[in-house]
């Protein structure tokens, strides 16, 4: 049965020491993004952890702890209520809010400097780690300018010299013999002195001292329901942090992405949410292992967006089968990505209720897998909530009838996503913080003096969106 550690949830003024623990500014600063993560994944998060794992996790463990600082961020996009990775990640990484879809552009197509950029040139080390595609919006939003977030290819040369530990997915963004233009980045980087790494005996194996390009999956790296041999979001951290602390003379930042958690929400798979999740946590837990070893190192925990409302409903009478219903995530095998390919094309009622016995525990009825194989066909129309009228939007509602876990669609969602931060400089990171309120506290910790142009909503609404 879940329940919370002893003294979850008790508060009490805090003591001037505690004040003063989240005060001052830090040498280091570490920020982690669980991208897609809307609120609720927290408890969730925890729960499974508790139940597959028999620990909670970090996350929760600091929103208990009286020296970290605990918020909500405001999020919104120049163009939307509702944001997109990229204009979320902009905003942190310029200062200024823009439209979905650009990284560090305004809308009349002013150019905005990105946070690493600026570190770099102030003598501090950088670092991007992440289970997307190095070159993806959340990343390049801390290190790269560019009109259309999906020019990948035009991002990819954006970091050399710019970034020194550049670790995550995106070969095809870099190697001759994928990238569409056959050029050869990953040569381009290795002539900058980069070490390029594809494997996690290669990135174990390489020198610290010199700047790396790990790229280790084709696009991005595998969900970790169904985890290939590439390093884990904890070990490219734990990695990368290594080698700052030995490297960086002068400090650092480094952004840390679990990416997928977006991606699963996007598919409404929560069990490959929740687990990636738990790897994200693990990743947190060797940024906090390390702050505590280092004491003038900020962590900071936060979330770009909420994505598609996950909740644990109350199931049964009186709701006693909610926790029943939830555990059922902890027999899974892999994510639906997977299950799709395993459906195959056109695939029968029939054969979607095996593959799903298979891979989930689950004995879906006729019925249901009925419905999953019509939407898989290709009909419109299968269920009323038009976001979720495809075969993955079908299948989560009906996997939510026996995991208890249902999504409101298929999209970003608006709510305030959590930000979490312990350390120096953590202080201004409590309340209701404006996603505009990161880039000006950072780089004054920094000692950097810089601010980029920005808009307001009424400045832009002249301008179309790309
Ligand atoms: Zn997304």
């Amino acid at each position: 049965m879940f329940s919370l550690p002893l003294g979850f949830g008790g508060s009490a003024a805090l003591s001037s020491a505690q004040v003063r623990a989240k005060g001052g500014q830090p040498k280091n600063i570490i920020f982690c993004v669980s991208d897609g993560m809307s609120p609720s994944v927290l408890m969730m998060g925890e729960y499974l952890s508790q139940i597959a794992r028999g620990k909670g996790t970090r996350w929760a463990a600091m929103m208990n702890d009286m020296t970290a600082s605990r918020g909500i961020q405001d999020v919104a996009a120049l163009n939307s209520p509702v944001t997109d990775s990229s204009s979320s990640s902009s905003a942190w990484g310029s200062g200024s809010r823009i439209f979905n879809a650009a990284v560090n552009i305004l809308p009349d197509g002013t150019k905005l400097t990105p946070i690493l950029q600026l570190a770099k040139q102030a003598g501090k080390k950088t670092a991007l780690v992440t289970t997307a595609t190095v070159t993806h919006a959340t990343p390049a939003g801390f290190g790269a300018s560019q009109a259309k977030r999906d020019d990948e290819h035009l991002i990819a040369p954006q970091y050399k010299g710019r970034v020194d530990y550049v670790l995550g997915g995106g070969q095809r963004f870099f190697l001759p013999e994928i990238r569409k233009d056959k050029m050869d980045l990953a040569g381009d980087y290795a002539k900058a002195g980069y070490q390029v790494v594809k494997t996690k005996a290669e990135m174990l194996a390489a020198k610290k001292a010199a700047p790396i390009l790990g790229l280790f999956a084709d696009s991005h790296v595998p969900y970790t329901m169904d985890r290939g041999d590439g390093p884990t979001l904890a070990e490219m951290t734990s990695f990368t942090l290594d080698a700052l602390a030995g490297e960086a003379k002068n400090g650092f930042i480094i952004q840390v992405e679990g990416a997928r958690i977006d991606h699963a929400a996007h598919n409404n798979d929560i069990a490959s949410q929740l687990w990636d999740q738990l790897a994200y946590d693990d990743a947190l837990g060797v940024c906090l292992d390390f702050a505590a070893k280092h004491s003038d190192t900020l962590v900071i925990t936060t979330s770009d967006h909420g994505n598609s409302s996950p909740g644990l409903n109350g199931m049964g009478l009186e709701y006693v089968d909610s926790g029943k219903c939830f555990e059922r995530i902890v027999k899974g095998k892999s994510s639906f990505d997977v299950l799709g390919r395993l459906f195959g094309t056109k695939p029968s009622g029939a054969r979607i209720r095996e593959v799903i016995e298979a891979q989930r525990g689950i004995v879906i009825t006729p019925d249901e897998a009925e419905l999953v194989a019509a939407s898989a066909n290709g009909k419109k129309g299968v269920v009323i909530n038009k976001l979720q009228d495809r075969a993955f939007g079908v299948l989560g509602q009906v996997l939510s009838n026996y995991y208890g876990v249902a999504y409101t669609g298929m999209t970003h969602t608006s709510e305030y996503p959590l930000i979490t931060s312990t350390g120096p400089g953590s202080l201004p990171f409590e309340g209701l913080v404006r996603n505009t309120e990161v880039f000006p506290r950072l780089t004054k910790y920094m000692g950097i003096d810089f601010k980029n142009p920005s808009m307001t909503p009424e400045q832009a609404s002249k301008f179309k969106a790309v």
